[in-house]
């Protein structure tokens, strides 16, 4: 049981004190919010003893603590500080008078998930919120409830958890699935707007890959800082937001939202590399938001504006996609080739699955052989390989080709590759614009690996 105390009031911090019971002798790891990334908050003061209230050693390891623990109960407690009041985005915490926003792995110290296997079941969990009076606490687990019971350890640690006393809160059902909206702060469009992508988004979203893969989606937006949109999916089922003051609801903000509904299957149900976690990901972003709006042009303005940041980026035919995310190339999504060749790399397979099936297959079909694998396989884990071996399946050789040429290789891709490839996704001829003047604004977030 944990104990969740919320101090809006400065020095803002959280005093949280939680129980575990033991059923055997010896020590055992907590694991605690890593300092060294950007979760912003520190842990502070950390004590245990028994439950008569005699000390228990408390060790510090690598990424925690080892507690000595006698058989029984053990109570610790700690203090949890905050760098920033609001968050910087929306991977980091932010806890002030008016507002918290958190990540679950960013808050609790916990036992350790590695310690525990399928013959061992993770202790169960049960949380409680001690907040300002009028608040409301949403969490991917529940909203404005006694007590949460994180289900597994992931749930846990990959939830957001955020409490105001001005949360507007909203549910819906779409793509058969039931879903939380939480939102506070003004912007310019109103919050059924923004309920009405998250909709479309995962409605579009199942109908393309198969239903949506968890019971139930919360989805909560915040106010950050000017330039600090950011959007992730934590944990397998739940999308945080943080979102400029005054943002306009704009082809650029609904892509976001598609693409963090997308990362439920992507990210969430599926682990890849991050030219596809990423890339594709916005990929079907774009066509999925250009289907729910009608607007073709959607996809086609996006393709093209990815294009034009890949142009500039000067590694594009020196480094492969693989290469890049294992050298750890930082940079926002307009600097990468993951993001950005990525997706032109889902528009190119897309048009070559297209034509070489005579439309009859699509990358959907791809992305569910995928899904498929995933479900049944360790970590959810789909290799390159494998999506490569699926690839030549759904679309025959031309579809191998472009992927020796652009998801493995580092040929250039031109403006006319993506001039085809958009044809034959939307059947119509989309030209690209003349070169845009003012490029996408960063969005910093992405899935925990
Ligand atoms: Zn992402």
């Amino acid at each position: 049981m944990y104990d969740v105390d919320v101090f809006a009031s400065p020095p803002a911090h959280l005093s949280v004190e939680a129980r575990i019971t033991t059923t055997t002798t010896g020590s055992f790891a907590l694991v605690a919010p890593s300092a060294s990334v950007s979760s912003g908050t520190d842990v502070e003061g950390l004590v245990a003893t028994d439950d008569r209230g005699r000390p228990v050693v408390v060790q510090p390891a690598a990424n925690g603590y080892h507690v000595a623990a006698p058989a029984g109960a053990v109570r610790f407690r700690y203090r949890l500080d905050f760098q920033n009041g609001v968050a910087l985005s929306s991977t980091g915490a932010g806890l002030n008078e008016t507002h918290l926003y958190a990540v679950g792995r960013g808050v609790f110290v916990a036992p350790d998930p590695a310690a525990y296997g399928r013959e061992r079941p993770y202790p169960v969990i049960r949380v409680h919120f001690i907040t300002p009076p009028g608040w409301h606490v949403v969490t991917a687990w529940g909203v404005d409830e006694d007590a949460y019971a994180p289900p597994t350890s992931g749930a846990l640690f990959g939830s957001t958890l955020a409490a105001a006393p001005d949360y507007r809160i909203y549910r819906d059902t779409a793509g058969g699935t039931p879903f939380v909206l939480a939102v506070r702060g003004e912007r310019h469009f109103s919050d059924s707007a923004l309920e009405q992508v998250i909709a479309g988004s995962l409605r579009r979203a199942s109908e393309t890959l198969g239903g949506v893969p968890v019971p139930e989606v919360t989805y909560t937006s915040d106010l950050g800082w000017k330039g600090r949109t950011s959007g992730s999916l934590q944990g397998r089922a739940s999308v945080g937001l943080i979102w400029e003051p005054g943002e306009l609801l704009g082809l650029a903000r609904t892509h976001d939202l598609f693409h963090e509904t997308l990362h439920l299957w992507f990210g969430g149900a599926m682990d890849t590399d991050r030219w596809w976690t990423e890339g594709v990901t916005d990929y079907f972003a774009a066509r999925l938001e250009a289907e729910w709006s009608g607007r073709p042009e959607d996809l086609a303005d996006l393709c093209y504006q990815s294009l034009r940041n890949y142009q500039h980026i000067e590694r594009d035919t020196s480094m492969t996609m693989d290469q890049e995310q294992r050298e750890n190339v930082l940079g926002d999504n307009t600097t990468l080739l993951v993001y950005r060749k990525g997706m032109l790399a889902g528009l190119l397979l897309d048009g070559a699955i297209r034509r070489a099936t005579d439309g009859e297959a699509t990358l959907g079909d791809l992305a569910r052989r995928m899904l498929a694998y995933a479900r049944q396989a360790p970590d959810r884990r789909v290799s390159d390989a494998r999506i490569r071996d699926y690839a030549l399946e759904v679309g025959g050789p031309a579809v191998e080709r472009v992927w020796r040429q652009v998801v493995a290789g580092t040929a250039l891709i031109s403006e006319a590759d993506v001039t085809d490839a958009l044809r034959a996704v939307t059947g119509l001829p989309v030209a690209a614009p003349a070169p845009i003047a003012k490029e996408r604004k960063s969005l910093i977030g992405h899935p925990k690996p």
